[in-house]
This record gives C-alpha cells, structure tokens and sequence, in this order.
C-alpha cells in the first residue's frame, strides 16, 4: 500500500490529500507553519487543523504522475506498465519465449501440494 509520510514543505494550499485518520479525502485550505500543522476540508465542508503526517497526497487523476511512455508496437500510452493495455504488448515478454499455462499450473500444484503436507506432518 501507499504510505508516503508528508512533511509540512511538500504540502501546498488547494493540494488534494487523504487524511489517514478517517480515509476520507481532503482538500488543504491553509498551511499554519508555525504551528506545524495544515488546515484541511473534506467534501461535507468540516474542517480540521492536523498534523501532516496524518495525511498522504491522493491522486485525483490517475497516471497524471507517471511517466508516459509510448507503446513501441501500437503507439499507446504505457505509462510505467510493462504491458500494453491495449494491444498486449510485453517488454519483458518479447523477447523470451513465454512458459506454457500448464507449467505454471503443474508449478502452483507442487507448492500447493508441499504447503498442505508441511501443513498436515506439522500437525501430528
Ligand atoms: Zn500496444
């Protein structure tokens, strides 16, 4: 999970965050540097002075942030995924031969199979 921990400098006035107390999304109103503390409003219009550690920053817009990067194969936005979420486009894919489903199924039941024995000769 995201857990930035945000100082009073990376804070700014109209700054969408979450205050972490409630979860519930707020807007910073106004900064109080000497007290340390920023001034928040949630969407019912109440307000409350905290600590910015108490919040993390929100991203309204998702992807906003992230770098863009072009798919090489249909020009798509990748964003920082290593998959293309329109054509399926893989950049660790393309270029090794990808195990077949029935591996990774015949692997999942060895782990399985050895959890559940660890499990049961635990128990005696
Ligand atoms: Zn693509």
């Amino acid at each position: 999970m995201y857990d930035a921990r945000m100082e009073l400098f990376d804070c700014a006035v109209g700054q969408r965050v979450r205050y972490k107390e409630n979860g519930q999304p707020a807007t910073i109103k106004q900064l109080w540097r000497a007290q340390g503390q920023i001034e928040l409003e949630f969407a019912n219009g109440q307000r409350l002075r905290v600590a910015p550690r108490l919040v993390e920053p929100l991203d309204d817009a998702v992807g906003v942030r992230k770098p863009k990067r072009p798919c090489p194969q249909c020009g798509a936005d990748m964003g920082d995924a290593a998959r293309c979420p329109t054509c399926g486009f893989e950049y660790r894919q393309a270029k090794t031969k990808r195990a077949p489903v029935w591996l990774w199924v015949l692997v999942i039941l060895i782990v399985i199979g050895a959890l559940v024995a660890w499990k049961f000769l635990g128990a005696r």
